[in-house]
């Protein structure tokens, strides 16, 4: 079968592999939406380590095409929304309820990319099928439901991170489709004011949809003074979903003493980050620092599809190019990875 990847860091191409069989438990699925992430670009150009000879690809919804002999509650012909993290549920982790982690592996629970190949393939496998998909629900549009396994799941969770409650203060770095999602999140969980950071016209015009209150540039100058100057001091929150290797310590720089900094961005492994004692009030400031990875499995996607069926959130606002056809992949992966400022997340539309 065809997949299209990373054929060596920096050379992304279209591979040959064997087509995927599926464990007792497992799924073969054919991909009928799907969506390149900013982490697949940075995965091919080996910001998460060496690749080769790897499909990307972690959001899909799909068809299923075969199934495991033990699979119960999934048969050919499903239409599914297959989360991009999909725990193996026996993990030691998983039973103390740290469902990202697998045993000793950081974000063990993300097969595709790390463990595995990815959904821009004719045919892709997914692990323990019945506790990861999701049948997609007849109300709602393949390309919303797409936006909730990886954009949503990830957004929402800085915002779990960060503990966002009534009338706080919170500041989303970054409004690409991340925080955009966090900045929706955010407004949901009740914030009083969202401050977001970003330039890129659309995604400004989008977060003030979602519910953004004020707009910061990092183009203009320090953010922390700019955000203390309209703040009038220290927010209650900062979630980081953009930036470069200064902004975690921007961040603890804006945020109150006991404030909460939550981050999902996903720094280059050559980052290192210095925070100047005095920010974090010597050690003292009982700031918590918290990082995360997207939570997956089909329990999160079914209560995020429902934030979409009964209209709370309309993720599809992030799609802004639409491609037709399983060979446009390759189209839909390189202008993701040259972001032009008009794109806010691409997706291809595939019909077999
Ligand atoms: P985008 O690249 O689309 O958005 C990045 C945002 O950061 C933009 O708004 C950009 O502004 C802003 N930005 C860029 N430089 C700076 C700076 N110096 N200071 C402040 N803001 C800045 O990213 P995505 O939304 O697609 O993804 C966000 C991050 O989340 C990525 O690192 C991605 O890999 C990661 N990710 C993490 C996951 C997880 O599980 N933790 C899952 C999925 C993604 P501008 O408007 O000017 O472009
Ligand atoms: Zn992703």
């Amino acid at each position: 079968m065809k997949g299209y990847g990373v054929v060596k860091i920096g050379q992304p191409g279209w591979l040959e592999k064997e087509k995927p069989v599926p464990g007792p438990l497992d799924a073969i699925i054919r991909p009928v939406v799907i969506a390149p992430c900013s982490s697949d670009t940075h995965a091919m150009h080996g910001g998460s380590g060496p690749k080769e000879n790897l499909i990307l690809g972690h959001e899909a919804v799909g068809e299923v095409v075969e199934t495991g002999n033990l699979v119960i509650k999934f048969k050919p012909g499903d239409k599914v929304v297959v989360p991009c993290v999909t725990p193996d549920w026996t993990g030691r982790y998983i039973q103390e309820g740290k469902y990202n982690a697998h045993d000793n592996t950081m974000m063990g629970s993300f097969k595709f990319l790390l463990a595995k190949d990815g959904t821009f393939a004719e045919f892709f496998h997914v692990n323990m099928a019945d506790a990861n998909l999701v049948i997609l629900p007849e109300e709602i549009a393949p390309e919303a439901a797409l936006m909730t396994v990886d954009m949503m799941s990830t957004g929402f969770h800085a915002v779990e991170l960060a503990e966002v409650g009534y009338g706080e203060v919170v500041v989303v770095v970054g409004i690409g489709p991340v925080g955009l999602m966090s900045v929706a999140g955010a407004q949901l969980r009740g914030a009083g004011r969202i401050i977001v950071v970003g330039t890129r016209p659309n995604c400004v015009k989008i977060a003030k949809e979602y519910g953004a209150t004020d707009v910061v540039s990092y183009k203009d100058g320090d953010i922390v003074k700019q955000i203390k100057d309209l703040a009038g001091g220290t927010v209650d929150k900062v979630i980081i979903a953009g930036g470069d290797g200064k902004t975690l310590t921007q961040a603890i720089s804006m945020v109150k003493p006991t404030g909460i900094v939550s981050n999902v961005n996903y720094y280059d492994a050559s980052d290192t980050f210095t925070i100047p004692a005095p920010v974090w009030g010597l050690g003292m400031a009982n700031i918590d620092i918290r990082g995360g990875f997207c939570p997956g499995g089909a329990a999160r996607i079914e209560k995020l599809l429902n934030n979409i069926k009964y209209k709370r959130i309309d993720p599809s606002k992030l799609i802004t190019h639409r491609f037709d056809g399983f060979e446009k992949i390759e189209d839909a992966f390189l202008l993701m990875d040259k972001k032009p400022a008009d794109l806010i997340k691409p997706a291809v539309f595939i019909k077999w």
